[in-house]
């Protein structure tokens, strides 16, 4: 592994964790939602459990918001309004 950075917390980004908010603390990214994190995970406990790649949650379908957060799948245009709006 070449990459041992320490990844930048959060509230560093001037970024508020609220709700089911999350961010990784294997590779700092952050997600909308524990299970959006959930599926950002793959492998096995012990024994190759790695974080995915952004081009590989693409291509399960996750997205990556305005806000800079990644969500479990695309949402329904209303509830991106509510986002935008808040
Ligand atoms: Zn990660």
């Amino acid at each position: 592994m070449s990459d041992n950075q320490t990844p930048i917390k959060a509230s560093a980004m001037g970024v508020t964790l609220r709700g089911d908010r999350n961010q990784c603390s294997g590779c700092g990214l952050l997600f909308n939602s524990s299970r959006a994190f959930d599926k950002h995970r793959a492998g096995d406990h012990g024994k190759d459990r790695r974080c995915m790649t952004p081009d590989e949650m693409t291509a399960k379908g996750m997205v990556l918001g305005k806000d800079g957060f990644w969500r479990g799948s695309a949402m329904p245009a209303s509830v991106l309004k509510g986002i935008a709006d808040e």
